[in-house]
């Protein structure tokens, strides 16, 4: 979009493109739901998903266990279940010839020079040096622009997420998301891709990982789960907004879009819609307001910021363990699954 108009530089440490093993190992730790929200962004970009990005079954419940109040329910939800590694291949396809896109190249540290940034970057052990008038960081959670630029900002909560993915026989059609305190104060969850299962958990940074973990594949038991040893393990670092000042958009001709920002969702994690309403309220301010377009794009960005105070609002319902267990209880917005009898 803003390529017709700029020169734009676009470097990233992986190669999504690359279906080698070692390169697909690399991929984004994502549960891989696309929720509405990100649909709806999709269809505002004027796009479709291809076929092959998405994986079976699609899933249209969510069964919500609440481990320490022994409560089960099923909600009526809308994602798309999709092979995240493939889906990152097919944005990178979606970049247009005019990008200079380098792949395989790690983003070291930036440095004012008159009205330029001077950027360093290194791909294999060659350093390069390239100069831009704009700086976007998308570089995620551990976003090293943020970093840089922002550096005393209060930060979103940290946590390890973890995701093993087992073969089993039997899968079951449902997005799991399991509550237990003893294992986080967020969430953990199941989801099935195609003949596997993917177990994931959100555990409060600094905390024993493995202990952590152990303990909810020992709680899972009970539920007629049976985890072997794991194909895959995989983890990275997920954030929390609880507070809006962890958010920053950026300054002074430095953007952060996507969970660079600490845009995510503070109660299920959610971040694919954030990362592209933010990236095209990025696009379009740059579009419309260069040199000064940061102004512009918080501006732009105020509804997430309060989307995202409303989901924090939201959050006691699902995370305070009395407040969940009076809404479980009652069965409020929750169906019945016949399963297997009709
Ligand atoms: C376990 C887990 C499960 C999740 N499940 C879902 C889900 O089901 N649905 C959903 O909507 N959201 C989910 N999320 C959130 C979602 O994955 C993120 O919010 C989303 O990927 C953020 O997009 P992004 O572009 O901001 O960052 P990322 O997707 O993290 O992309 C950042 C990019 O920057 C690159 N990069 C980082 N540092 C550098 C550097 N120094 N130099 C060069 N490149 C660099 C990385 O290679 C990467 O490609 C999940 C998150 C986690 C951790």
């Amino acid at each position: 979009m803003i390529s017709s108009k700029l020169r734009v530089l676009l470097i990233d440490k992986r190669r999504p493109t690359d279906t080698n093993k070692k390169e697909y190992q690399k991929s984004k730790c994502c549960g891989g739901l696309l929720a509405p929200d990100a649909q709806k962004m999709i269809a505002m970009l004027g796009l479709g998903l291809p076929g092959d990005i998405m994986v079976g079954p699609q899933l249209f419940t969510v069964r919500t266990i609440d481990l320490q109040n022994s409560l089960e329910r099923y909600y009526q939800r809308f994602y798309i279940n999709i092979d995240r590694r493939k889906f990152d291949s097919w944005l990178v396809s979606l970049v247009p010839g005019a990008v200079d896109l380098r792949l395989g190249c790690s983003f070291k540290s930036f440095a004012r020079a008159g009205g330029y940034f001077e950027l360093r970057f290194a791909q294999n052990d060659t350093e390069y040096v390239e100069r831009a008038r704009f700086l976007v960081g998308a570089d995620g959670a551990f976003s090293m622009v943020r970093k840089l630029a922002f550096p005393n900002l209060p930060e979103p909560i940290k946590y390890t997420a973890v995701q093993e993915w087992f073969y089993l026989d039997q899968i079951q059609p449902y997005f799991t998301t399991l509550f237990d305190p003893e294992i986080s104060d967020f969430y953990s969850w199941t989801i099935p891709k195609e003949n596997m299962l993917l177990l994931g958990a959100a555990i409060p940074h600094r905390c024993d990982v493995n202990a952590k973990f152990n303990l909810l594949k020992n709680k899972l038991k009970n539920y007629g789960f049976r985890f072997g040893s794991a194909a895959k393990r995989e983890g990275t670092l997920l954030l929390r907004p609880v507070n809006t000042n962890q958010i920053c958009t950026g300054a002074n001709g430095v953007a952060l879009i996507g969970e660079a920002a600490g845009l995510i969702s503070p109660s299920s994690a959610e971040g694919l819609s954030y990362a592209f309403k933010s990236a095209l309220a990025c696009a379009q301010s740059i579009a419309k307001a260069a040199p000064d377009f940061t102004d512009t794009y918080r501006r732009n960005a105020a509804g997430m910021f309060s989307n995202i105070r409303l989901k924090n609002l939201k959050s006691p319902f699902m995370y305070h363990p009395g407040l969940r267990k009076i809404i479980m209880s009652s069965g409020i917005m929750s169906m019945d699954v016949n399963r297997g009898t009709v």
